[in-house]
């Protein structure tokens, strides 16, 4: 089957190439994905253009709603479906896939219920004038997203941006876009016009680069890398293009003396092995204060011995990483902190029965990481947490704020004046009290500060980010 959707049809690349798809539970190649170059971008973005000037431009907002809320029916209807897709495609459990469709269906069900909620308003102005300042969408919104939740990242990104007016060229990850193509097919038979959604599928230094480069997109969202992000920045800012970073992070999940263990402790696990850690909001320092700091990480330990890995259908904890790149850069981690002496505390198991292919890594916890060991500074995106003692409130507030990234921070404490002080002094875009959301929340925003990214996505704000103003001036006399 051609994975190119342009202008309402499903082709194969003009280069007649394909990329191979690998199972990442045994390292076979299952399918092929066509591979798409810097032509067939081009021609998805004159698709979207025609689409925004034809039947999707004209459109009421209300129409695109009800277009989105039927295809997040559709979504549910098809679940045990895109479920299946995606477990392969990532090696993620089979509940966990179920439970991302159910996030993707509400992706839609949200958007296309906020699609004519969002508008502007009028100013007062002079007399005999009238002010509107309308919400207007970007154009062509170019839309590229990564492989660690690829079913919920379509959702988070395509459901907006089609709320919001847009037409979109997404390209998806070459690694992980199988469930994209279905969820695709499903918008096209909920009645989406031509055009209004192309999709690309292709390398990202090949495809990706050509769509954040092209010169007649308006908006690009991408999740991914800090790399790619600055690269994605340096692309679109050439042609004035806006554009938002949803990127990397490492999180702390900071556990006070006075703070409910029973209730933290599991978070603080599922926190960092939820999707084996391939999570950009994983937490994944656990920042505890030092004279709590044995139990809690014995107790920590105990939990993270009981931890499983195994395939889709094995339906543990968690899978395999999702691809060799990526075990390789995880196990280097791994190797690295033992080899310089970091205390290993506790390594989860992987099941007996998968293939010694597969990339399954067991999930490893550490103690007594050095504040200024990698580890301790740079995102593994795997099943790793560090754990470090800290003394104090202001040692706490020091020790969360001092990597370089910025998307999520966990507090874990039963002081109210604490909860609030830290909440104000966290550098991040969102911040748990006594819970730990780590990926979830639809209706929240969500993105980052500091070198996990900016601009927000998720909750209503992302109908702003995928939209601008127009100021209409009349003057009626
Ligand atoms: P990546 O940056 O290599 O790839 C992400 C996407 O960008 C893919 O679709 C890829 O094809 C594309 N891409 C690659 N090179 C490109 C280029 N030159 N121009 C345009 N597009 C290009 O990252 P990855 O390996 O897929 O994902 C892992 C990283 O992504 C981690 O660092 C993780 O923290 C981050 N991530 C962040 C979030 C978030 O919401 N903040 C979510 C998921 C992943």
């Amino acid at each position: 089957m051609a994975t190119l959707l342009i202008d309402g049809k499903w082709v194969a690349a003009s280069g007649g190439q394909t990329i191979d798809v690998i199972n990442p539970c045994d390292a076979k190649v299952f399918t092929t994905i066509d591979r798409g170059t810097a032509a067939d971008i081009d021609l998805a973005v004159k698709a979207a253009q025609r689409a925004m000037d034809g039947a999707w431009g004209n459109l009421t907002a209300t129409e695109r709603g009800r277009i989105l809320v039927k295809a997040g029916e559709l979504i549910l209807k098809n679940g045990e479906e895109i479920a299946q897709i995606e477990a392969r495609d990532t090696g993620k459990p089979l509940s966990v896939a179920r439970a991302d469709v159910v996030a993707v269906a509400r992706y839609f069900e949200y958007y296309g219920g906020a699609a004519d909620k969002h508008h502007g308003e009028q100013i007062p102005y002079l007399n005999g004038y009238n002010v509107q300042v309308v919400r207007v969408p970007h154009g062509v919104a170019a839309l590229i997203i990564p492989w660690n939740y690829p079913a919920q990242m379509f959702g988070r990104t395509v459901a907006p941006a089609l709320a919001a007016g847009n037409a979109c060229v997404l390209k998806p990850s070459e690694d992980a876009c199988m469930s994209g193509l279905k969820l695709a097919e499903l918008l096209v038979e909920a009645g989406l016009p031509a055009g209004a959604l192309n999709l690309v599928t292709g390398y990202g230094y090949e495809a990706g680069a050509a769509l954040t480069s092209h010169p007649d997109i308006n908006y690009a969202s991408f999740t991914g890398s800090p790399e790619v992000g600055a690269m994605v920045q340096e692309s679109t800012a050439k042609h004035s293009v806006a554009c938002t970073l949803e990127l990397g992070g490492k999180s702390p999940q900071i556990v006070f003396n006075d703070a409910d263990l029973d209730k933290a402790i599991p978070i603080i696990v599922k926190a960092i092995t939820q999707n084996a850690g391939q999570t950009c909001s994983a937490g994944s320092r656990l920042l505890i204060q030092e004279d709590i700091y044995d139990k809690v990480v014995a107790r920590v330990a105990e939990a993270f011995k009981k931890v499983r890995v195994g395939t889709p259908e094995m339906d543990f904890d968690c899978g395999p990483i999702v691809n060799k790149k990526q075990f390789e850069r995880v196990n280097s981690f791994i190797d690295d902190a033992i080899k310089s002496g970091v205390p290993l505390l506790a390594r989860a198991t992987v099941a007996d029965g998968v293939s010694k292919e597969g990339y399954f890594v067991a999930p490893a916890l550490f103690g007594a990481v050095p504040r200024d060991h990698r580890l301790a500074c740079k995102e593994v995106f795997g099943p790793v947490l560090s754990a470090m003692p800290f003394k104090d409130e202001e040692d706490a507030v020091q020790l969360a704020n001092a990597t370089e990234y910025g998307l999520v921070s966990g507090i874990w404490t039963e002081n109210g004046g604490r909860q609030q002080r830290l909440a104000k002094r966290m550098q991040s875009g969102q911040v748990f009290i006594n819970c730990y959301g780590a990926g979830g929340g639809v209706e929240l925003p969500f993105g980052g500060m500091k070198r996990s990214g900016h601009g927000r996505e998720k909750g209503f704000v992302a109908l702003e980010e995928f939209s601008t103003l127009k100021t209409i001036v009349q003057h009626h006399g």
